[in-house]
C-alpha cells in the first residue's frame, strides 16, 4: 500500500522491505535500518483517523479501523507556570476531554499498530515481543483485538503493570521470566524463542515499524501547530521514540511539510539508573557495562525507564541523534520526578505516566537553568497517561502468563509454544483488518 524503501544508516545500502527484516545482513555490527517513502507529506490526514491517518509515511501493508493516536495541544496552565509562550503537549493515553483514547495509555500503542499493520500478508508466524510493562501491555491489547499471535515475555515483576479491561485472547501466549530478571534477560529469552522454527522477532528499536509510529507524535505536533518544533523533551529508557522524533522532524524539513527546525532533543533518565546519562555525560558512544541486577540501591521513581542495553551507540541511533541535533541528555532525581507528576496533574488537569514525570521535570529544570528560551516552540512529549482517569471510565484486570519461569528452564516452555502454534494456525489471516 505504501511505496518506500528500507536504507541501512551504516553503510547506505538501499534494501526492499519483506514486513520483518530488522537489520543488513552485509553490516556488522548493523546499523538501524530506516524507512524511505516516495510521498513527499504523511499522509491522506483527512480520509482516515487516528494513528493511520500518516499511513503514506508508516511502513504498512494495511490499517486497522480502532487505531487512535497521540493527540496535541498548545498547553495553558502549565506554560503560564513556566512562563513559556508556545509549549504544545502530546499527549498519548487516555483522557476523552481532550480526544485521546489510547486505551493502554502509553506511546506503545502506537508503536504495536505500526508493527502489526507492517507484518506481510502471509504472515504464518508467531510473533514474539519482549517487553517490560508498557509495552507488553499494547501488544496484548491489539494482538488480542485483531487475534494476531503472539508470544509476549516480560519480567515477572512487571506483571501488575499487564492490565486490560477484556482477558487476552487465547492467540496471546504470556510467558515470564522470575528472579531478577530484567529487559536484557527478557530480550535475550526471545533470541532463544526465535532460534525456533515458526517463531519470529518483533524486534525493538530495530524494526524501522515501531520508529515511525512513536514518529507520529511528532506529526501531530507539527500539524496542530503548523511549524516544526524547536525543542523536543521526552524521557527515555531504550531512546527509541527519541530516535524515531529526530528521524521525523528531519523527514518533515527535507519535504518543507512544515516551516522550522532543526528540532533539538532533551531527553532525560531517572538517575542513578540512567545508563545513557552516564555515557552521554563521559561524551561517549559505549554505555557502561551494567549489572543486571536490577536497583541494588533503592527503586527509580519510573521504573519502566531501566533498560540496560538501549540502542545508543550504534549506527542511526540515540548517540548519532543527539549529536546530530545539538541535544542533551539530563539525569533526572526521584524527587524532581515526583514534583513534576504533581505539577502536570494541578496544571494540566490529567494524571501522567511516571516516565512521562521524567520529562516535565526535564522541561522545568531546562526553563530554571535557561538551557531554553521561553519563547521557542518546545514539544513535550508525554509519552503516557490517564491511568487514573481510564480506571474511572472502566475496570480493569491484570492479564496472567501462561507460565512464570526461571531463564534456566527454557526446555519447559517448548511444550506451551508448540501448543500456541496448534492453536494459532487457524486464526492466522488477518480477518479483521482492512
Ligand atoms: C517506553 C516509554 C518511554 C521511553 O521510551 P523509549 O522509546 O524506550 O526511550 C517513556 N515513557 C513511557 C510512558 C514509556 O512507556
Ligand atoms: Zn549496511
Amino acid at each position: 500500500m505504501t511505496s518506500y524503501h528500507l536504507r541501512c544508516s551504516r553503510c547506505g545500502k538501499e534494501l526492499a522491505d519483506d514486513g520483518i527484516i530488522l537489520a543488513h545482513d552485509g553490516c556488522n555490527p548493523p546499523g538501524l535500518l530506516q524507512t524511505v517513502y516516495a510521498a513527499t507529506k504523511p499522509g491522506p490526514l483527512d480520509v482516515l483517523k487516528g494513528l493511520f491517518r500518516y499511513r503514506d509515511w508508516l511502513p504498512v501493508r494495511r490499517t486497522f479501523p480502532g487505531s487512535h493516536g497521540a493527540v496535541a495541544y498548545r498547553s495553558e496552565a502549565l506554560a503560564r507556570h513556566l512562563q513559556l509562550e508556545n509549549l504544545y503537549i502530546t499527549f498519548s493515553g487516555y483522557w476523552p476531554e481532550r480526544g485521546a483514547f489510547m486505551r493502554t495509555c502509553s506511546f506503545k500503542e502506537l508503536e504495536a499498530y505500526t508493527v502489526l499493520a507492517r507484518l506481510p500478508d502471509h504472515f504464518h508466524e508467531i510473533l514474539v515481543i519482549a517487553s517490560a510493562g508498557n509495552t507488553a501491555r499494547a501488544f496484548i491489547n491489539v494482538c488480542s483485538q485483531y487475534r494476531i499471535p503472539a508470544v509476549v515475555i516480560v519480567p515477572e515483576w512487571s506483571i501488575p503493570t499487564l492490565w486490560q479491561e477484556r482477558k487476552p485472547d487465547d492467540c496471546v501466549c504470556i510467558i515470564a521470566l522470575g528472579g531478577n530478571s530484567d529487559y536484557a534477560d527478557v530480550i535475550s529469552l526471545a533470541g532463544i524463542i526465535c532460534g525456533r522454527d515458526g517463531f519470529v522477532a518483533e524486534g525493538g528499536a530495530l524494526n524501522v515499524a515501531r520508529r515511525d509510529g512513536l514518529g507520529t507524535t511528532v506529526l501531530t505536533c507539527a500539524e496542530e501547530a503548523g511549524c516544526i518544533p524547536d525543542e523536543y523533551f521526552q524521557a527515555v529508557g531504550s531512546g527509541t521514540g527519541a530516535i524515531a522524533a529526530w528521524e521525523t522532524s528531519v523527514r518533515l524539513m527535507q519535504n518543507g511539510v512544515f516551516p522550522g527546525g532543526p528540532m533539538r532533543l532533551h531527553v532525560a533518565q531517572n538517575i542513578p539508573f540512567a545508563p545513557i546519562y552516564d555515557a552521554w555525560t563521559r561524551q561517549s558512544r559505549n554505555l557502561d557495562f551494567m549489572s543486571p541486577y536490577r536497583f541494588s540501591s533503592g527503586k527509580p521513581y519510573a521504573e519502566m525507564l531501566f533498560n540496560r542495553k538501549p540502542p545508543y551507540g550504534i549506527a542511526g541511533g540515540l548517540y548519532d541523534a543527539l549529536q546530530a541535533t545539538n541535544g542533551n541528555v539530563y539525569g533526572i532525581s526521584n524527587e524532581e520526578a515526583a514534583a513534576a507528576s504533581k505539577l502536570f496533574e494541578e496544571t494540566e488537569e490529567i494524571d501522567i505516566d511516571p516516565a512521562a514525570a521524567v520529562a516535565v521535570a526535564c522541561l522545568v529544570r531546562c526553563i530554571a537553568e535557561r538551557k531554553v528560551q521561553r519563547e521557542a516552540f518546545i514539544m513535550l512529549n508525554v509519552t503516557g497517561g490517564g491511568f487514573k482517569r481510564l480506571q474511572r471510565d472502566v475496570s480493569l484486570q491484570t492479564s496472567k502468563p501462561l507460565v512464570i519461569m526461571d531463564s534456566a528452564d527454557v526446555e519447559n516452555i517448548y511444550p506451551h509454544l508448540e501448543m500456541l502454534k496448534s492453536r494459532c494456525s487457524a486464526v492466522n489471516n488477518h480477518s479483521n483488518c482492512s
